[in-house]
Order: structure tokens, then sequence, then C-alpha cells
């Protein structure tokens, strides 16, 4: 048999060695098993991602006292809110980029995605992210003390047809460099000699699909590109360029107050976004926006930006825990989110913790943003640390708010408290060194429009870097584009 398959079974639990990753050669079923790596005899705790919420956890959690196992297909967290800058050149990939590994070295790191949760059987079967020459991709399975679910969501295409083949997602690293490449692309097609007038417009018309922060920034963003950088080098493309931004409801930026909507229209309107709202996409071809009606946009560049949708883990899941659908009250599972209490823990499922945008807090729903996931990593690393007791946790028994724990040298009393979110506000760059801010405290809601506004979304960003060494690539990308333009060359 030439199939390969790597297994991460429990051993007895007598055994000092409490788990193995084991390979299968393709020397083919019977063949000696061959141990790869971890050998541990403390409790193991699956970590599944490695973004906002599972970073933030790993950073924290102490590996002198558990062994952390984080499965997640990329290797790296993004800051996320600096893909949209990424994708324009304000700031390079690299910059917003922290490998796992690096992040704590104490963690065992394996690049796959999970595919089945047996949460009956406390055993996760993963797939790897690479695949031999003959397609197979390794399996393995992992079997867990505890789990922590934090994949986060996918982006919402609403079944509306052509969206996955034609468009730009701002997702991944991988989205913002291909978004990057294109946008130099249609910029040297257009600058052809003999393109016709037609085609010219074509490719250099980019539309962004969506009106919630993310595709407001990139369609701010790129104006900035486009009204400095590109300036100078097309100029005479420039009576072609058009940014155009199309959203389903009546406004932009729906979370954020009526006066700050429009101060972010009005900059657009200054800057030259055209914004169009109460308008629906029904399919995109490999050329054209197809609106409802009838009225098709011809496009270099579709950004498609409307939200997020449940990975498939999350529905298999939900659909397995009788508790999970009631939560989910006939709601379309493509919404599925793990229903979880105050402590994180996924309710109907023996110690297991979601967080971040894959979760839904039972009673007070947070939104779905890297300040809640990040607040939520940490909060689970501490509690677990301060030692929630793996492998008695879980709905069925309610969660002890007071238990002490003797160990030989001393008593620890442990008070747990449930997650309590901190809002640190809203933020939203709109293009031209403009930005806008919203606070809330208690009841009250304070906003910031204009420059100011925009060195305070510089100074939350650069002081929310999760490293030194982040931080400062940052700020030299930004001292760099200031002084000598952002990059044009495509690669
Ligand atoms: P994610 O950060 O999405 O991480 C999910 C992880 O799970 C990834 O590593 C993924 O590879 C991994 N994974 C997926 N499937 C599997 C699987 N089957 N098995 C194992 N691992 C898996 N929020 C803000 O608060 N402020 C902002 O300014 C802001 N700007 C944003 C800009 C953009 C362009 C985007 C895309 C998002 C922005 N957000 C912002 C939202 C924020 O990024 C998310 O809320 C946050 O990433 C959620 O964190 P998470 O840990 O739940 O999931």
């Amino acid at each position: 048999s030439l199939i390969a398959r790597r297994t991460l079974r429990e051993l007895p639990r007598s055994s000092r060695i409490r788990a193995q990753l084991r390979r299968m050669s393709n020397r083919g079923a019977g063949a000696e098993d061959t141990p790869l790596a971890l050998k541990s005899d403390k409790p193991i705790i699956l970590v599944l991602g490695s973004g906002w919420g599972a970073h933030s956890l790993i950073k924290v959690i102490d590996t002198d006292k558990f062994e952390v196992l984080c499965v997640s297909p990329r290797n790296h967290f993004i800051f996320t809110p600096m893909l949209p800058s990424s994708a324009v050149g304000t700031v390079e990939f690299r910059s917003l980029l922290e490998p796992i590994r690096i992040a704590n070295p104490f963690v065992t790191y394996i690049e796959a995605e999970c595919e089945v949760l047996d949460v009956k059987r406390k055993l996760a079967l993963c797939s790897s992210t690479f695949a031999y020459e003959n397609g197979r991709k390794p399996q393995f399975e992992v079997a867990y003390d505890a789990v922590v679910i934090a994949i986060g969501e996918q982006t919402a295409t609403f079944g509306v047809p052509g969206v996955t083949e034609h468009c730009y997602f701002l997702k991944e690293i991988s989205d913002a460099v291909g978004l990057r490449r294109r946008i130099g692309q249609c910029f040297e097609l257009a600058a052809l000699p003999g393109t016709p007038e037609e085609d010219r417009k074509r490719v250099l018309r980019f539309i962004v699909v969506g009106g919630g922060p993310t595709g407001v920034e990139f369609a701010g963003t790129l104006r900035d590109f486009v009204r400095g950088d590109l300036a100078r080098k097309y100029p005479e493309l420039m009576g072609d360029v058009e940014v155009v931004l199309l959203q389903s409801a009546q406004s932009i930026l729906t979370q954020f107050s009526a006066g700050l909507q429009d101060r972010a229209l009005e900059t657009f309107r200054k800057t030259g976004v055209s914004v169009r709202t109460g308008v629906r996409v029904i399919a995109i071809t490999q050329d054209q926006v197809v609106l409802e009606g009838g009225e098709r946009l011809e496009y270099g560049v579709c950004v498609w930006s409307t939200g997020n949708a449940a990975r498939p883990l999350v529905q298999s899941v939900a659909g397995a825990v009788p508790e999970q659908q009631e939560a989910l009250q006939g709601r379309n599972p493509a919404a599925a989110k793990l229903a979880v209490d105050p402590f994180l823990r996924i309710a109907g499922v023996r110690d297991a913790i979601a967080l971040g945008d894959c979760s839904r807090l039972t009673g007070a729903p947070l939104p779905a943003t890297a300040q809640v996931a990040g607040q939520q990593g940490a909060y689970v690393a501490r509690m677990i640390n301060r030692g929630y007791r793996l492998g008695t946790g879980g709905l069925e028994k309610p969660f002890p708010a007071r238990w002490k724990e003797k160990s030989a040298r001393e008593e620890v009393e442990y008070f747990e408290k449930p997650f309590a979110f901190l809002s640190l506000g809203l933020m939203a760059y709109v293009g031209s060194d403009q930005a806008i801010t919203q606070f809330e405290a208690g009841k009250a809601s304070f906003s910031l429009a204009g420059y100011l506004s925009f060195l305070l979304w510089r100074s939350v960003y650069i002081t929310k870097q999760v490293s030194t060494r982040n931080r400062i690539l940052i700020l030299f990308d930004w001292v760099k584009t200031r002084i000598f333009g952002r990059d044009l060359s495509i690669y």
C-alpha cells in the first residue's frame, strides 16, 4: 500500500510516554511504526488554529505544566488589520507575520488541518497541508486531554456564482500577495502600447464588494496608492482609474455612528472613491460584476469582503452535539458558531474550549474581532495555567467558582472569573491620512475623525504588534514608504 498515515496515539496512561507521533511508513500496513516526536507525561492541550485567539493563548500558556500541540494549516500568525496596507505595499508582508515556532518555541507545531474532531473519544483526525507526489496527504490522529478550537471563519460568498473563481479575498497573506501582483499587472497591461481604450478602462476599474471595515480600509489604501505612487509613474492613465465600493446596506461601516459614517463617505468623495449603497451583487464573471437588476460593471480587480461563514469543522462539531443544535435555534448551519458558556467551554462537550470568531458566547454575543479573540486566548491560557482541572470540565458539571488545590509546598486558592471583554473601541482607516475612531465607555460613546484619529490608529497598531521585531519592521516600512514610496515591482 502506498498510503502514508501518521498516527499520534495515546499510549496506556501508566506509561511515562503519553503520546507519540507515529508513522506507518509507506512500506504498507504492518510495517514497523516509527516514533517521530512528542514524548510527554504532561496533559496534552491541543490548540487548533494559529490566528489571534490561538496565538495569544500560545504566548501565555505554561508549557512547563502542559504539553501544548498546535495544529494549523498556517505556520504563522497574521496581524490582519494591516492586510489591506500590505496588499498595496505600504507595509511588507513579512512585517505582519510571526511564525508560531518563534511565538513560543516550547509549543509543538504541526502544519496540518483538523478535519474531524471526535469529541467523545477526544481524538482529532488531521491531514497535512502538503501532499506526496502521488497526491495523497499524510494523515494523523491526535489524542488530547483538552482541545481549544480557535479556527476562525472563512469568507462568506453567500452562494454568489463566480466569487471563488474570480474574486480576491483579504484573509491570508497569499491573498494580499496575489492582489498586489494583480494591481501591478493591471497598470502594466493598461500602459501597453495599443491597448484599446475600453480595455484600459476595464482593467483600471477596481471594485470592492462589502462596505465593512476591511472593504473600506482596502478602498482607502488603494486610492492612496493610486493618487500617490501610481500617479507619478503612470500619469497618462490617471483619467481611467476608478475605485468603486459596492455595499448592499444603505450605508457603509454600519458598526460606527452615523456621524463617523458620514465622515468616511466625505473622505471618499474627496479622494475619488465611488460608493454605491443598496446594491446587491448576484454574479461575478471573468470580467464583469453583475448587479441585481441586470447592470454589469466591467472590472480589472474585484475584491470580495462581505463577511464570514462557518468552517466545515465547526459545522460538523455543532451538528454532532444536541446542545449546539439547540443553541443554533434553526439558524443556517453556514452561520454556525460554537456556543460557549461564560468560561468559553463548548456547550455539551467535555474538555473543549472555543474562542474567537468561531465561538458565540451564550446570552451575550461579542463582535467577531481580533480584540475579542486575543483577549479570549489570553484568558483561557491564564485559566488553564491557574489550574482549570483538565478532564473534569464540561457543562455537565458546573464550573466551580472557587476551588482549592493542595500542592506539596503550598495551598493555592483560585478564584475563576468568567470572561469579560474590555472594548478598546473601533477604528478604521479611510485613506488620505484620515481615520475614524469610536470609543465606548459604559453607555457613553466618543468619536474622533481626521488626521488625529489617523495618528491614533497608527500608534494603536504599532503598540498592538505582537513582538518588538514586528514593531520595528512596521516602523521601518512606514518610514521607507514615506521617503521612497511604495515598491511597484511585480513578482
Ligand atoms: P483567525 O485569526 O481567523 O485564525 C484562525 C486560524 O485557524 C488560522 O490560523 C487558520 O489557518 C486556522 N484554521 C482554519 N481551519 C483550521 C482547521 N480545520 N484546523 C486547524 N486550524 C485551522 N479585527 C479587529 O479587532 N480590528 C481590526 O482592525 C481588524 N481588521 C481586520 C482586517 C482584515 C483584512 C481581516 C481579515 C480581519 C480583521 N479583523 C479585525 C478581524 C480579526 O482578524 C478576526 O476577528 C480575528 O482574526 C479572529 O481571530 P481567530 O483566532 O478567531 O481566527
